[in-house]
């Protein structure tokens, strides 16, 4: 049995970056970027109308200060062009997304044409009134959002929806960004049926695969779900056999101390390389993981035991797998583990005499300070409590804590993003 904090840190020594891939923007949504976005045109390309109305020579409208008549000397929707300078005294009609034309530099918008002028179109007259116009309104200048060989966004930023928009703006339809890991996950347990069974005596539904995979998803890592191996030798090495093909393999079940608990003894025998088995901690406590080698060159599979009791693989999941998937993604190491925050407990709470303890709290976020309400919990078994949680309250060996009690909590992401918004 090991310390917490040295298996955490066998962990990070053993995962190793992933080479960083070519791949479609579509495809790397949440990935690191390996390489910078550089733009290759202006943005916007060209002088731009951002409002529907008319486009005026700014000095005339300001002059006038009140109101103007002009000619409406050309029509442009977004998409036309025209090589016409407005002239002085004239104006053109334009639609927001429609290039201003020589001469203009500045829109007023439709509304503020009077007299039923508004819908005056090439060869009429309109009269606008506007009493605040500022030179240059309404117009979104070439290059004001960036500049032809700018980048865009850097080395390791995220690939979330708004930067997909924004590479494919600066003409960035592949990037080089971080390989998605690949995580296979298999359920053991001879007592196991899928989710969709209505469990018969002796039977326990398999919780622990939906809800890894949804853990892997969760960090923009790609789940292959592998379903069920019962406790026998056979259907466990098929499994691993199976899995070793990916990035990461992840079990759960079967590695405690019980006559079925097979799964080490097979992890060796397929020629996965302990690193270290049982850590001081609860719940958690039978946690396997080893590597093995996938050929030259090649990097090693990361292979995970995580103890059959769901919360107990959640809690495992979230200290041990979260930072190896973090790291196989080229993620940067703060964001290796679940964000670490103190507040003050709001009701008591206990730890095991002989190992630090993670438990399901609420948080209540408070300016200055974190109340943390341990929840009503049964145990490694009780997800109820567990979906509960804005995070894991961390209480160390022997540690009671009362009310009051300065505590360190690890937000779950998801709980965080709530909080904040
Ligand atoms: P084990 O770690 O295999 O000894 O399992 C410990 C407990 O967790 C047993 O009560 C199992 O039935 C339960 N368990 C194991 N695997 C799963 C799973 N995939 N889903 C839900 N419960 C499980
Ligand atoms: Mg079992």
């Amino acid at each position: 049995m090991i310390e917490l904090t040295e298996a955490i840190e066998l962990v990070e020594r053993t995962a190793v970056p992933l080479p960083p891939r070519r791949q479609r923007i579509a495809d790397a949504l949440g990935l690191a970027l390996a390489a910078p976005v550089v733009a290759d045109v202006d943005s916007p390309p060209w002088d731009r109308a951002m409002m529907d109305g008319f486009a005026v020579r700014s000095a005339e409208v300001a002059a006038a200060s009140g109101t103007v008549e002009l000619d409406v000397v050309v029509d442009l929707a977004a998409g036309d062009v025209t090589a016409l300078v407005i002239p002085p005294g004239g104006c053109g009609r334009i639609m927001t997304g429609a290039p201003i034309p020589s001469g203009a530099d500045a829109v007023v918008p439709i509304e503020s044409a009077i007299d039923g002028t508004a819908g005056a179109h090439a060869g009429g007259r309109v009269r606008l009134r506007e009493p605040r116009f500022r030179p240059g309104q309404h117009v979104g200048r070439r290059g004001a959002a960036f500049r032809a060989g700018s980048v865009v966004l850097p080395v390791g930023a995220r690939l979330t929806p708004a930067a997909v928009g924004l590479a494919a703006e600066a003409g960035a339809t592949h990037v080089l960004a971080a390989a998605r890991p690949r995580v296979s996950i298999v359920s053991t347990g001879s007592e196991l049926v899928p989710p969709d069974a209505v469990p018969a005596h002796g039977q326990t539904r398999n919780s622990n695969g939906p809800m890894l995979a949804a853990a892997v998803a969760a960090l923009a890592a790609e789940a292959i779900p592998l379903g069920i191996a019962a406790d026998r030798p056979e259907a466990i090495r098929a499994a691993v056999a199976q899995g070793l093909a990916a990035d990461i393999l992840v079990f759960s079940g079967g590695v405690s101390a019980g006559d079925l608990d097979l799964v080490p003894a097979i992890f060796a025998d397929c020629g996965v390389e302990r690193v270290f088995h049982k850590v001081r901690l609860k719940p958690g406590k039978p946690v396997w993981f080893g590597a093995v080698s996938r050929g030259a060159g090649q990097p090693r599979t990361l292979v995970f035991g995580l103890p059959g009791n769901p919360a107990s693989s959640l809690v495992c999941f979230e200290l041990f797998v979260r930072p190896a998937l973090a790291i196989l993604a080229g993620r940067p190491r703060h964001e290796w583990h679940l964000p670490r925050e103190h507040g003050v407990l709001t009701a008591a709470a206990r730890s095991a005499p002989d190992r630090p303890v993670y438990l399901p709290c609420r948080l209540a976020r408070r300016p200055g300070a974190i109340g943390v309400e341990p929840l009503p919990w049964t145990g490694s078994s009780d997800l109820v409590g567990l979906a509960a949680a804005d995070g894991l309250l961390v209480l160390p060996a022997g540690g009671a804590g009362e009310v009051g009690t300065p505590v360190e909590v690890r937000a779950f992401a998801w709980a965080r993003a709530e909080a904040t918004t």
